[in-house]
């Protein structure tokens, strides 16, 4: 699966859905707003058209008041009251009809506003042109009280109509408020029904696929490092992951038979736990940095029961998770190193008594013949033959002819030198192959291994003697030809009575 696409996908999702979402709802609040406040210019103007019917109200009293006082100071007063009141009635009826900007009263209204407003406009004029007569008719000081009276008649007759009106309006601001706030209410309703659906929507085809994907990708994770860590568990043979420090991040099972056990519960590292008896790990390491090559070699380790192994290395570089690593195979190879030094020996020993056999012998003669030939170094060899053998088997028996086999090997072994090499060359036939050494060592040696031989007690057969031909090789001589006059003179110590050394 192509996270990276995905992940792609899923932001462009998320930015588109966020932002729809912030338009959606800052519209919404907007809206909302725009509907308050032109709901707050609507309670404005119903408060203004209040405050009229009060002032009707009061200039009505104001000219009663006039009209009954004979008082010159409180005419004076009511008359000052009357002016300011025609004067702000005048003036908030204006408002009203055509808007005033401190009070933000709008002026524009709705059809039968307008119309109601319109109608009331004539019982308005009647009463603010007797108010204003009235006025005048004190202040020219020209009143009479028949005129007087006639004016506030006027007014009395049109303030009853005008408070109707005025009441008619308010009822009519109020009546299209509820109707505005029902209105702002079903647009909230249908943007919040909106909202709902969009994160609905975003939901469905947003937050959903996205955890989708996250539980899909996260379960692959999951999965594939466990797939990584099952595969390391069951492969055969060691396998480490480490990183640049050789810290352990995985190991196989079979890993672990290499770890010492002084680990306890620290983090594994192979330098620290695993001894290392061939070679420095680091060198290796810093090498194979370097060279990226796969190395394959023989190594030796302890195991964690601190016995010696050879395993097959091999490492390859590599990187896990960001970081550089080193994968480590080792392979166990010690039980096949043991069998093939066990084949080599059971193929180069004789089985009988524990001695190189003929295959030794021709491993080994071409390369001991010539570097006596290259150096110039003496070379001589003799050999044994036990006397009437024969018997001692026709008598005791083939196991004991054995024994006495075995032992006689001993003797010889046990007379000659380190560097002489002892071989069975078959039956009771032995041959002692003698490097920097002259016929006379040789002689000497063979009638030291004749000596002993005699001596020696077999606890059945008692004493048993061999017969010997020791020679010495001549320049350019061949092993062959060495052997066949050493084998003569073998038959002339037979021929002369046994028991005896012959020279070649
Ligand atoms: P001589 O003094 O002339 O050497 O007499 P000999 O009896 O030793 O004669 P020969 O060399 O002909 O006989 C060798 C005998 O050694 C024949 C065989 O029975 C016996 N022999 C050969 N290999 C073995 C062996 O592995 N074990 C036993 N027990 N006997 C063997
Ligand atoms: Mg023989
Ligand atoms: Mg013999």
């Amino acid at each position: 699966m192509n996270y990276q696409k995905i992940y792609r996908k899923m932001r462009k999702r998320y930015i588109l859905s966020a932002l729809s979402i912030f338009i959606l709802f800052t519209s919404k609040q907007a809206i909302i707003q725009l509907q308050i406040s032109q709901m707050e210019k609507m309670s404005r103007a119903m408060n203004v058209a209040g405050s009229q019917r009060m002032l009707s109200q009061k200039i009505s009293k104001d000219v009663l008041m006039l009209y009954q006082s004979d008082d010159k100071k409180a005419i004076e007063s009511y008359l000052t009251e009357l002016e300011n009141s025609v004067e702000k009635w005048e003036m908030y009826q204006n408002n009203l009809l055509d808007g005033e900007k401190k009070r933000q009263l709008i002026g524009i209204h709705s059809a039968k506003i307008e119309s109601m407003l319109m109608e009331s406009g004539q019982f308005f004029d009647k009463i603010l042109r007797a108010s204003k007569d009235i006025l005048y008719l004190f202040k020219s000081g020209e009143y009479d009280r028949y005129q007087l009276l006639e004016k506030i008649l006027i007014i009395h007759n049109n303030e009853g109509e005008f408070l109707n009106r005025m009441n008619d309006i308010i009822y009519q601001y109020d009546e299209e408020n509820r109707i505005k706030i029902k209105a702002i209410q079903q647009t909230e309703h249908f943007l919040f029904a909106i909202m709902i659906i969009l994160i609905a929507f975003i939901a469905v085809f947003v937050f959903y696929p996205a955890e989708k994907t996250l539980k899909r990708a996260f379960m692959d994770m999951n999965e594939s490092n466990e797939n990584l860590i099952r595969l390391f568990r069951t492969m055969h043979g060691a396998i480490y992951l480490v990183n640049k420090e050789t810290d352990v991040i995985f190991m196989s099972k079979d890993a672990e038979q290499f770890i010492s056990m002084d680990t306890r519960d620290s983090a594994v590292n192979l330098k620290r736990h695993i001894k290392w008896l061939s070679i420095n790990l680091e060198a290796v390491l810093e090498q194979i940095q370097k060279d990226e090559k796969i190395v394959e070699m023989e190594v030796e380790v302890q195991d964690r029961y601190e016995n010696y192994s050879i395993v097959l290395l091999s490492v390859v570089k590599g990187e896990y998770r960001g970081i550089q690593t080193f994968l480590l195979n080792m392979f166990d190879i010690t039980m096949q190193k043991k069998a093939e030094e066990s084949m080599k020996n059971m193929a180069f020993t004789d089985e009988l008594t524990g001695l190189y056999n003929r295959h030794f012998l021709d491993m080994i003669i071409h390369e001991e013949i010539e570097r006596s030939e290259r150096y110039n170094i003496p070379f001589s060899a003799f050999i044994v033959d036990l006397d009437n053998f024969k018997q001692i088997n026709d008598k005791w028996g083939h196991p004991t002819g054995d024994s006495v086999l075995k032992k006689v090997a001993d003797i010889i072994s046990e007379n000659i030198r380190m560097s002489d090499y002892l071989i069975r060359l078959g039956g009771e036939e032995f041959i002692v192959l003698m490097p920097h050494t002259n016929l006379h060592g040789a002689s000497f040696a063979a009638e030291k291994v004749r000596n002993a031989i005699e001596i020696a007690e077999h606890p059945l057969v008692g004493t048993v003697t061999a017969s010997f031909g020791a020679g010495e090789r001549k320049k350019g001589e061949t092993y062959r030809l060495l052997y066949d006059r050493i084998d003569y003179a073998l038959y002339e110590a037979k021929e002369s009575g046994r028991n005896c050394v012959r020279e070649a």
